[in-house]
């Protein structure tokens, strides 16, 4: 979240395109990624030969002059050499060659910095050209003006705002086919705060991923002040949950609607069929010789079920964290670390249970913010499964295999589940940490990452978009 009165995030349409509406987009990304090659490979040949060149002794002045990185610089150039190496740029729009283009400057630019050091973390490489069956098909379009004009005030569907001012028929055809493209979800709400003047498309990318057709919007949010949580919020109080691998997450009571009867938030049985398919395959996959065709045909479902996995998953996500942070004034969580430790050992995955759990706090994260509720994160080294949630008391160790809390101490012998009364844990850690003094929060280990881990008495509320999750 900035501070000068927006926010940007991405929302996504779900896309629903004709046969012949996929042909055209699939030209539209096979021309931004000629672009992004083109780049590449100009930028890379003239390094090559200024290199040669320096060897051979050529004195620095006459060296051949450089290929610019900057965008502004490659699209003039790229206007000045496209009759020449792509004759039928007339066929497509200009937004996807600048979309190639502005994608490759920016690898540059991220590989220069790395080298140099400016930009850290892992090193980046020089820039990888897209290979056609290898990368995911998509093209970006940035349109500032006209903002009403890439939704349609009804209907369900986006228009890419294609120029029509050629006089080529033909062109004008394919462009004018493009024009409409149906989403899977209404487009009012964002059209509406466009309107209103609240927000304003930045940047729309339509790629293919997964195997469906997408819009992905890069939206500026002018944001209100926080919400004020309701009563009903208010009256929800603090909840704790535990992310899992059996169990999409578990709380610290059980929610109607939301919940079994324990507090488990189990999986969609969509996602539970997935994770059998997924341990089928695996089996197969084991089974199989290794570089033989077979697997490498196995490997590739795999890829593709862990997609539609995460993306069913996701999806539940949703839901839950809509209910959590719109349901209750304080959701109490683990930090990260935890959790992907404690997955470890957990049969079915530990990429699954943290993506998953990271999925889970970016949703939290912009959501309670949106319903003026309170994030607070537990800290990693806070033994929530191994305590007792009746008494207090700490076991010493509690294998990963065991499914139910039995408290060691003969008077208490609380017997719960292992995962709701971890959930317990958290939520009274967190009532725990926001009920000490601000001064003291910091010595309690708690790292505010999310940046929303404020304690509540505060007069001021930080502004913040009066806005919903939209995603
Ligand atoms: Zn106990």
């Amino acid at each position: 979240m900035s501070e000068d009165g927006f926010v940007t995030r991405a929302v996504v349409f779900p896309l629903d395109v004709s046969p012949s509406e996929e042909r055209l987009l699939m030209s539209y990304c096979g021309a931004r990624r000629f672009a992004y090659n083109w780049v590449l490979a100009s930028v890379k040949g003239n390094l090559e030969t200024r290199r040669a060149e320096r060897e051979a002794g050529v004195p620095e002045a006459e060296l051949t002059p450089s290929v610019p990185w900057n965008a502004k610089r490659l699209g003039t150039l790229w206007n000045s050499v496209k009759g020449e190496v792509a004759p039928w740029w007339r066929e497509v729009s200009m937004h996807a060659f600048r979309s190639g283009i502005v994608d490759a400057s920016q690898a540059l630019e991220n590989w220069s910095k790395s080298r140099s050091g400016e930009r850290k973390g892992r090193r980046v490489g020089f820039p990888r050209f897209k290979k056609r069956n290898k990368s995911v098909p998509s093209v970006s379009f940035v349109e500032l003006n006209h903002q009403l004009s890439w939704l349609h005030e009804n209907r369900h569907a986006i228009r890419l705002m294609l120029p029509r001012s050629t006089a080529d028929p033909v062109v004008k055809r394919r462009r004018g086919e493009l024009a409409w493209l149906h989403t899977t979800t209404s487009t009012r709400r964002l059209y509406r705060l466009i309107e209103q003047g609240r927000a304003s498309i930045q940047k729309v990318t339509v790629a293919k991923r997964g195997g469906r057709w997408q819009a992905s919007m890069l939206v500026r949010y002018q944001f209100d002040a926080r919400p004020v949580p309701k009563p009903r919020q208010r009256y929800g109080g603090t909840i704790g949950v535990d992310a899992g691998v059996k169990h999409l997450a578990t709380l610290s009571r059980p929610v109607p609607g939301l919940t079994d009867y324990d507090g488990c938030v189990t999986n969609p049985r969509a996602l539970e069929s997935h994770l059998r398919r997924l341990t089928r395959l695996d089996r197969a996959i084991a089974r199989c010789e290794k570089g033989s065709r077979n697997r490498r045909r196995l490997l590739d479902r795999r890829a593709r079920l862990h997609g539609r996995i995460a993306k069913t998953r996701a999806l539940h996500l949703h839901h839950l964290t809509n209910a959590l942070a719109g349901g209750f004034d304080v959701v109490a969580v683990e930090d990260l670390n935890l959790a992907g430790m404690s997955n470890r050992k957990r049969r079915l995955g530990r990429a699954l249970a943290d993506a998953s759990l990271g999925e889970l706090r970016r949703q939290l994260d912009y959501k309670t913010l949106d319903h003026g509720s309170i994030l607070q994160p537990v800290d990693r080294f806070y033994p929530s499964s191994k305590t007792c949630s009746a008494c207090g008391l700490v076991k010493a160790k509690l294998a990963l295999h065991v499914r139910t809390f039995i408290c060691d101490d003969s008077r208490c012998a609380m017997s719960l589940d292992r995962d709701v009364n971890a959930a317990r844990n958290i939520a009274r850690e967190a009532t725990r940490i926001l009920e000490q003094p601000a001064e003291q929060q910091d010595v309690a280990g708690l790292r505010p990452e999310t940046g929303n881990a404020e304690p509540r008495p505060r007069k001021t509320m930080p502004a913040h978009a009066g806005m919903a999750a939209v995603a």
